[in-house]
Formats: C-alpha cells, sequence, structure tokens
C-alpha cells in the first residue's frame, strides 16, 4: 500500500497534465474553448484530488479551512466582478499565485532552518529563484491591480536615476543569493532577498502603463506559472513543475502574440517608458482638440445602415461597459434580413482582455464566421459601405498609423477611416484606455451618434425596422 500511493499519485498526475495539455488545445478555438475549461479543470481536480491523499500531508485541518476560506472570497468576487474588470482579476490571480509560490519557498527555508538539516544546493537555488519570481509577480501584479482599476495613475511613472536604482536591486538580489549559497542558514539575509523580490517587482511594473497593461499582464501571468514551476522543484512536487511550466509558456505565448498585436518588442514594453514621455511630448491629449464633429440622430444612422450593401461593426470597449452584445446581435440580424452583409472586426486588444470580444459576442450567439481578425478585415474596409465603430476608440484610431508623436504610434489599427462612411456611438468626446484623443471622429466621413452604446443600438434596430 505504501508504494502503491505514491505510484497512484504520480500517474494520477500524469493524467492530469494530459488532461491540461489537451484542455489547452482545445483552448485555441473559440468552438472547443468551453470544452476545453471544462477539460482542464477536471485535471485540476484529479491533480487537487491526488495531492490530498499524499502521505506528507500533515494537517487536513488547516487545508480544509483555507479551501473553505478561499472557496467563498473566490465565489463572491466571481459573481460580482464585471466582464469589463476581468484584468484586474486576472492581475490579482496572478499576484496571489505569485504569493503561494514564494510562500512555499519561504515556509520550506523555515523547515531546513529549524530542522538543523543541511539544505541541499540545489533546492537552495529553486528557492532563491522561487522567491525572486514569486515575489516580483506578487508586488508586480497588485501594482498593475492598481492601475488598471484606477487606484493609481494607470501611465508610466517614472523618476530620476530610476534605472541604477534597478540595477542597484538586481545587484543586491544576486549579492544575497550569492551569499545564501555558501552561507544557507542566514535567515536575515533570506529575509533581505524576499524583501529586495518584492521591490523589485513594483519597480518592474512602475514605468509600464497606458497601452502596454495588456503585455505586461500577460507577463506576469506567465512569471506566475514559472514561480509556480519553481516551487514545484523546492517541495519535488512532478504537478507543481509541469502545471507551472504551461502557465508559463502559455503565458509566454499570449505576451507574444500581444506584442505583435501593438506591434511592439517586449524589450520596449518593458523598458522604454511608453506612454509617460510620448504623452508629456506629442501625440493629441484628450479633449484637446476644438474641431468640429458632425453628429447624427438614430434616424439618420438608421438610413445609412439600412440602404447599405456592406456593413462591418468594430466593437470595443464601450460594447462591453454597456452591455450591448444582445442588442447588436439584434441590429446586424434586422440588417441582414434586409439584404445587407455584416461583418464584425475584432482588434487583438479591443476591450480590457484578450479576447474580450469574442467572448461577448459569443455570449450573444454571434457566429463564429462573422468575426474577421484584423488582418483579414482591413483590406475590406476600402469595400464596406458604413464602418460602424460602437464604443471602440485607440483601436481605430488613425494617429497610430501617421503621428509618429502619439503614444500608440505603430499599433495596428482596424482601418474604419478607409469605409465609405464611418458611425461612431460612444457617450461623448472622452478619450479611450490610451488618453489620446482621435482624429477619426473629426474627418469629414465620420458622423458621431452620441449615446451610451445600449440605449443607442436598441434605437438603431427599431428605426431600422421602420425603414
Ligand atoms: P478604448 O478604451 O480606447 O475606448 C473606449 C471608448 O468607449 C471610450 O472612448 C468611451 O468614450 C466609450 N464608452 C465608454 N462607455 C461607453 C458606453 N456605455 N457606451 C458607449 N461608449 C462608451 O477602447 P478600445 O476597445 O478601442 O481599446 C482598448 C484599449 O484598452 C487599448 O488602448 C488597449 O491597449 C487597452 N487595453 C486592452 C487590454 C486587452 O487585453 N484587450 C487590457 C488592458 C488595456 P465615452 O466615454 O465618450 O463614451
Amino acid at each position: 500500500m505504501s508504494d502503491f500511493l505514491p505510484t497512484g499519485i504520480q500517474l494520477t498526475y500524469l493524467v492530469a497534465a494530459s488532461l491540461f495539455i489537451l484542455g489547452l488545445k482545445k483552448l485555441g478555438s473559440p468552438a472547443t474553448a468551453r470544452n476545453g475549461n471544462i477539460v482542464a479543470a477536471l485535471g485540476m481536480l484529479l491533480a487537487v484530488v491526488a495531492t490530498l491523499l499524499d502521505q506528507h500531508v500533515l494537517n487536513y485541518e488547516m487545508i480544509l479551512i483555507g479551501l473553505a476560506i478561499g472557496s467563498v472570497i473566490g465565489a463572491v468576487i466571481a459573481y460580482k466582478v464585471e466582464m469589463t474588470q476581468m484584468p484586474q482579476m486576472v492581475g490579482l490571480l496572478n499576484g496571489l499565485g505569485g504569493a503561494s509560490s514564494a510562500l512555499i519557498a519561504v515556509a520550506e527555508f523555515w523547515r531546513l532552518l529549524d530542522s538543523s538539516q543541511p539544505i541541499p544546493l540545489d533546492v537552495n537555488i529553486s528557492m532563491l529563484l522561487d522567491v525572486l519570481i514569486g515575489g516580483v509577480t506578487l508586488t508586480g501584479s497588485f501594482l498593475a491591480f492598481a492601475k488598471l482599476q484606477g487606484l493609481i495613475s494607470g501611465t508610466p511613472i517614472t523618476f530620476p536615476l530610476q534605472q541604477p536604482f534597478n540595477l542597484l536591486l538586481l545587484g543586491s538580489y544576486l549579492a544575497g543569493s550569492a551569499y545564501l549559497i555558501r552561507t544557507p542558514d542566514s535567515l536575515p539575509v533570506f529575509l533581505a532577498v524576499v524583501a529586495v523580490s518584492l521591490v523589485l517587482g513594483v519597480m518592474f511594473v512602475l514605468p509600464i502603463g497606458g497601452g502596454d497593461m495588456p503585455v505586461v499582464i500577460s507577463l506576469l501571468n506567465s512569471l506566475s506559472g514559472v514561480a509556480a514551476a519553481a516551487a514545484g522543484f523546492v517541495v519535488m512536487n512532478n504537478m507543481l513543475i509541469i502545471a507551472g511550466a504551461l502557465v508559463g509558456a502559455s503565458g509566454l505565448i499570449l505576451t507574444e502574440i500581444m506584442c505583435k498585436a501593438m506591434n511592439r518588442s517586449l524589450f520596449s514594453v518593458l523598458f522604454s517608458a511608453f506612454g509617460s514621455v510620448s504623452t508629456a511630448t506629442g501625440g493629441a491629449a484628450a479633449g484637446a482638440s476644438d474641431q468640429p464633429v458632425r453628429s447624427i440622430d438614430a434616424e439618420e444612422g438608421a438610413m445609412m445602415l439600412g440602404y447599405a450593401r456592406s456593413v462591418v461593426i468594430v466593437p470595443g470597449y464601450g460594447m462591453a461597459v454597456a452591455q450591448a452584445q444582445h442588442s447588436v446581435r439584434e441590429l446586424a440580424d434586422q440588417l441582414e434580413r434586409m439584404g445587407v452583409d455584416v461583418k464584425y472586426a475584432i482588434h487583438p486588444v479591443a476591450g480590457r482582455m484578450p479576447g474580450h470580444m469574442n467572448v461577448l459576442l459569443a455570449e450573444a450567439n454571434v457566429a463564429y464566421t462573422q468575426l474577421y481578425d484584423m488582418e483579414d478585415i482591413n483590406p475590406q474596409f476600402e469595400q464596406a459601405d458604413v464602418a460602424l465603430v460602437i464604443g471602440a476608440n485607440d483601436v481605430v484610431n488613425p494617429a497610430a498609423r501617421s503621428d509618429v508623436n502619439s503614444p500608440i504610434y505603430g499599433m495596428p489599427i482596424l482601418e474604419v477611416d478607409r469605409a465609405k462612411q464611418t458611425i461612431v456611438i460612444k457617450r461623448g468626446m472622452s478619450a479611450g484606455f490610451a488618453g489620446v484623443d482621435n482624429e477619426l471622429f473629426y474627418k469629414a466621413k465620420t458622423t458621431m451618434l452620441f449615446g451610451s452604446a445600449k440605449d443607442m443600438v436598441a434605437k438603431l434596430v427599431s428605426e431600422v425596422k421602420q425603414l
């Protein structure tokens, strides 16, 4: 029995790991993503049950208490959080993942110190890496949460001698680690290394902001996985190593995709304090323009849409806030019944999380075949009679193409200004996430339909029906 149990646990881990990989594969397509989520969750259930059967578990009461508290908090948050707050939520969860991994290293260090056993070199190195990556993930993610939640300014924050200060911190971490490798049982140095790692997390995210936040969130997600894998090496748990490596690798792939979407290299996102310099030195600031805009009402908008041959709908963050996706689908259905060809253009960073628009439109049962990625739809805008922008701003801002001083310069956009007419639905002239004015709104071919997305689209539906 005593031999059988560990073998059984390892085999269950193997099955769980296979389910994770299968789940990830299925997450690659919208058609199978829901199923993939269930498969991966099943794998996680198996992994948790197998781990609880491990003979090394000493105190089931504490685990059950932790499980109960964590489940209640998790369930309440999951019910309360709005879809538009998902990036903050993901940021918070990444941070907690990093904290758990770092705490495993701290607890193991304490246990080894108490037991007066020598700390093996490989465990020592794993602990030091775990503390660094877990610590950076914890404070970095919490700071990202605060930026996205608006608790502090979302723009990059820089100060004089920031880079030398960061180098000094990194040097202190390396010096502390080198000391601990020679003298593993020094508690004060270990605690200093933990503290430096936590400060490094803050320093890492402080100079990043604006449009680069999606990239930093997915990078922190990847780091939370790497921290978990390092924790797996500390306690020699294969499941933790595999699960951590999968999160680390998939997070890195997502980071790469987000970088491509923003036309930025990871290096420039991390080290160029993108945004702060640019917003200060150039690019039209929010509300800076006093140029006139052409505003229409729902009746005129309905006429433009109803008599068009082809309409491309461009959803953005405002559609998500207003929860207008069902009305948007209704409008599209009505237009199609009238013989209009309707397509949806999806920008990879529209909204506030990767895949945000896809999720919302799927919820409203919009067919996947109607959704077009940026590369596929951009060449089609010229033939479109109307581009209908619903609560999108940064992702359709032509300054990204033409204004070298704009903080979003270089980010690929949906080229709605090439359509024959563009209708923009938004409540006023407020800027989007990047905080810059949008020259699209002042162009001759653009008309503004001011109002909240859900009400305005509902009005369009009823007006279009009367045509
Ligand atoms: P933006 O944030 O650029 O703009 C959204 C616009 O929606 C605002 O200008 C606002 O204008 C309007 N709006 C707000 N509420 C409503 C409403 N109820 N009805 C109608 N309109 C409304 O959105 P985009 O989707 O164009 O761009 C996403 C931005 O977020 C990018 O800069 C991206 O980098 C960033 N980002 C993306 C993440 C991701 O993973 N997708 C994560 C984090 C950031 P008004 O107030 O005048 O109505």
